[in-house]
């Protein structure tokens, strides 16, 4: 086979073999492929798509480029959940020990934040000592023991997915559905998942910027579940506006802890989102039979302090001190913090996430590019949402910096990326449908 005639292939819009996509991951992960050619494919596939069968072949095919995981051995049933990447999305932290609590055993690989969107990692590395490297056997006992284990997906998952997303990175085909479908689809087969939640996130802060090219998404990637046997349900959840009011590392993750405690500064979309996300992950795992059901039992597991306490243990097993998990204000605080005074009254018309998101990048707490070091303190706490009315000179939130200069320039961001109109504005919907 040869890699100038796959990339004709699909330049003149013809479908991909099953052999010739295998070939193609094939040599891509041996190393034998050039990154220009790799390139070319992935810009012909940006351009002409690919229909369920080839996006199906290429996920599996990705999947089965390094280790496949099978947790069969810890638990009965993994169940697992992914977001396509936003701002302000904490919800990992949350949702996961009360599915725990709830006796659905969590056993999740997460990633790192690039560009405006945050990671998981970055948010549970700011509690001081926990480790997101944590060797398979290890994963396996751990969730087995305590039912939960968070940790940092390893190279060998999945490896072609590592190679063409540096490409794509770089030659402007990531918002590509086929392929960011079998990129996120390829790692959660290989993490070896039966049940997955996904939750896709349309709007300005995310790579779906409308609700039908992220329904599409979404419908690609059940779709490429359900032809691999594994049981998927996909979310449209809004990311226009951040999720909750912490956009960062340690102030999300204060947050996400304050909200497993119950505290009264829950963000009400925050706790809604992680209801809605946990409870298809009871439903698809069996531990619950419908989402209202879900939704109680997940309440009562944060009621009555069983996740948090779940939480916790599953710090302090990954090498994490328990006394953060108790007292959340003790994690590492700004040394520069300034108030958000919006100049207008009205009605908040536009939070756009996006450039939130590339506010906080700014300030120290994400990355430019991959490898980039980021600072835990520094990040926006922002307590407004659209629809909501403001006052001339209200305080609506904090930027939170590591100098007197990033402190003005992240204010001015801020400022710039809120928008306050005259008139009524309705609030944005939290969800936009759901595809099974
Ligand atoms: N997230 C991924 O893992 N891959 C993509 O292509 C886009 C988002």
């Amino acid at each position: 086979m040869r890699a100038t005639d796959i990339i004709a292939h699909k330049r003149d819009a013809l479908q991909l073999s099953t052999a010739e996509i295998n070939w193609f991951i094939e040599q891509l992960t041996a190393g034998t492929l050039p990154d220009y050619q790799a390139s070319a494919l992935m810009m012909a596939i940006y351009i002409q798509g690919m229909s369920r069968r080839e996006t199906v072949d290429l996920t599996l095919a990705m999947a089965n480029s390094g280790d496949q995981l099978d947790l069969h051995d810890a638990v009965d049933y993994a169940v697992d959940k992914h977001s396509s990447g936003g701002v302000g999305d904490k919800t990992s932290l949350v949702v996961l020990p009360i599915v725990a609590a709830c006796g659905v055993p969590v056993a999740k690989m997460s990633g790192r934040g690039l560009g405006f969107s945050g990671g998981t990692l970055d948010k549970m590395e700011a509690i001081p000592g926990w480790q997101a490297h944590v060797p398979i056997e290890s994963f396996k006992q751990q969730v087995r023991e305590i039912g939960l284990v968070l940790a940092g997906q390893t190279a060998e998952l999945a490896p072609a997915d590592g190679k063409l997303y540096a490409l794509r990175d770089v030659t402007a085909t990531v918002s590509s559905i086929p392929l960011i479908a079998a990129s996120i689809m390829s790692k959660k087969l290989a993490a070896g998942s039966d049940g997955i939640v996904l939750d896709v996130k349309v709007g300005r802060g995310a790579f779906m910027k409308t609700v039908e090219s992220g329904r599409l998404l979404a419908e690609t990637m059940v779709n490429i579940g359900r032809d691999a046997g594994r049981d998927v349900v996909a979310l449209l959840s809004d990311m226009n506006q951040p999720l909750g009011y912490a956009v960062g590392n340690a102030n999300e993750t204060r947050e996400a802890i304050l909200t497993l405690h119950g505290s009264a500064d829950t963000p009400p979309d925050f706790w809604e989102h992680c209801l809605e996300v946990g409870g298809h992950m009871l439903i698809l795992a069996g531990g619950a039979d419908s989402l209202d059901t879900a939704k109680e039992k997940m309440t009562a597991a944060r009621d009555s302090g069983r996740a948090l306490s779940k939480f916790r243990q599953m710090v302090e097993a990954q090498g994490g001190s328990g006394r953060f998990v108790d007292r959340p204000d003790l994690l590492e605080q700004p040394p520069f913090v300034a108030d958000i005074t919006i100049n207008r009254g009205g009605w908040v018309e536009e939070i756009d996430a996006a450039a939130i998101g590339m506010a906080s990048v700014l300030l120290g707490a994400g990355r430019e590019k991959k490898g980039d070091s980021i600072d835990y303190r520094v990040g926006i706490n922002l307590m407004i949402k659209v629809g909501d009315t403001v006052k001339a000179n209200q305080v609506v939130g904090q930027v939170l910096a590591a100098t007197e200069a990033t402190l003005q320039a992240g204010n001015a961001a801020v400022l710039q990326a809120l928008t306050v109109s005259d008139q009524p504005v309705k609030p944005l919907p939290h969800f936009y449908g759901t595809v099974t």
